[in-house]
């Protein structure tokens, strides 16, 4: 079921109106089905519902920042228990992880670092765990 917002054109009355579907708002209207029930004009058109559109939009967006809130929350809480335990190796991530993997160097740290896609797949393919989260940089530093 769809409801539409209906305009008389002649008297400019707004109602309401359910159609099992838009197809069937189109077969009425042309077979000259629709009629306003006030002055029975058949010049009865679906107002644009544009207005109630972008409040939706609008309704959605603000869940989206409250979702990106949550994330970044976890997030700094994710990078503050890695910045704690692990070494940070930067941007010799791929170079260090391959020398734990193939020296079998046991770190009492795990490591963390910058890598690229590619680095990061290679080492995959390798059979190396690399695991890549966004990382937020930090505004207060
Ligand atoms: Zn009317």
């Amino acid at each position: 079921m769809i409801k539409y917002k209906l305009i008389c054109k002649n008297c400019n009355l707004l109602f309401d109106s359910w159609f099992a579907s838009s197809k069937e708002y189109e077969n009425l209207k042309n077979k000259k089905l629709l009629n306003c029930h006030v002055c029975n004009s058949k010049k009865v058109e679906k107002t644009l519902m544009a207005p109630k559109l972008l409040r939706t939009n609008n309704h959605r967006n603000d869940k989206n920042n409250f979702k990106v809130k949550e994330i970044n929350k976890k997030l700094k809480e994710y990078q503050k228990f890695i910045t704690n335990n692990f070494e940070n190796v930067g941007k010799n991530f791929a170079y260090e992880a391959r020398t734990i993997h193939y020296n079998n160097k046991k770190k009492y740290k795990g490591i963390y670092g910058t890598a690229s896609k590619e680095e990061v797949k290679e080492l995959r393919e390798e059979g190396i765990e690399a695991e890549m989260i966004p990382w937020l940089e930090n505004k207060n530093n």
